[in-house]
């Protein structure tokens, strides 16, 4: 049985005052609920203290967005896993599309941060997800297959036991468009099957997240399908009445 897992990528949204309130609506939002899942935040790095401090003692989790292929030294602007880890985040969110296609991170940069992130005790968020052009012209597994594979090869499978999946076609992200549960449910078959074929029980346990779209009006049908974890949420999560509903459609 996986625990399902919720997490929320505010993006680069915010600003003190509204995450304030935004912490103070989710905290009182999810206080009456019985969740099933894990939930985790991940706020502007800058923001990561003011979260960190406001959720203490409520069991939700924070994580970064993004860190550094290094540890120290002169890389101007970049967000070290250790800093991240220092501030108590116990997750990162790794190679998400935006990163990929706006910062031109590469499969293999995305692995070497993954096993940075990992000696930091922190467990990555692996992102993977075809565009629009891929996914017409048949691509999908195979996109998202050489993604996993870069990690895989660079980090061994058994990597995966400390690590979440993210399945995000890059056509649903913020456009409003969802893939539908027989496709996303595909996908995460596929994804969990390649996995298995080097791992049975590792497969077996770990957690895919669907991301791209996820509202609470259509979190429910998707989070009841057989391989799909719980989600990886963008827009939503800066709602928290929106974003708790998501929360609670996890449980199973
Ligand atoms: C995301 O940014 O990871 C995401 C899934 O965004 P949205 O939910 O807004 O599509």
């Amino acid at each position: 049985m996986r625990t399902p897992v919720v997490a929320g990528n505010w993006k680069m949204n915010g600003s003190r005052d509204s995450i304030g309130e935004l912490l103070a609506g989710l905290k009182s939002q999810l206080e009456s609920m019985t969740l099933e899942a894990e939930v985790l935040l991940c706020p502007p790095a800058i923001y990561i203290p003011q979260v960190l401090e406001a959720v203490a003692g409520t069991g939700l989790g924070v994580g970064g967005q993004n860190a550094a292929a290094q540890e120290n030294g002169a890389f101007t602007g970049e967000t070290s896993p250790s800093f991240l880890a220092d501030f108590g985040c116990s997750h990162v969110i790794l190679g998400h599309s935006e990163r990929r296609q706006i910062f031109h991170e590469t499969d293999s940069l995305i692995a070497e941060k993954f096993i940075l992130a990992q000696a930091q005790n922190l467990t990555p968020i692996l992102c993977v997800g075809e565009t629009q052009q891929e996914r017409e012209a048949d691509e999908t597994f195979n996109v998202v297959s050489r993604q996993l594979l870069a990690v895989i090869d660079a980090a061994g499978v058994n990597a995966l036991g400390n690590a979440i999946v993210a399945y995000e076609p890059v056509w649903a992200i913020g456009t409003g468009l969802t893939a539908t549960p027989e496709q996303a449910q595909d996908v995460h078959a596929a994804i969990r099957q390649l996995v298995a074929e080097r791992d049975q029980s590792l497969a077996d346990q770990l957690r895919i997240l669907y991301g791209g779209s996820v509202k609470a009006s259509n979190a429910q049908t998707l989070f009841s399908c057989k391989d799909i974890d719980g989600g990886l949420i963008g827009g939503a999560s800066l709602d928290a009445e929106d974003f708790a509903a998501i929360c609670q459609a996890a449980n199973k």
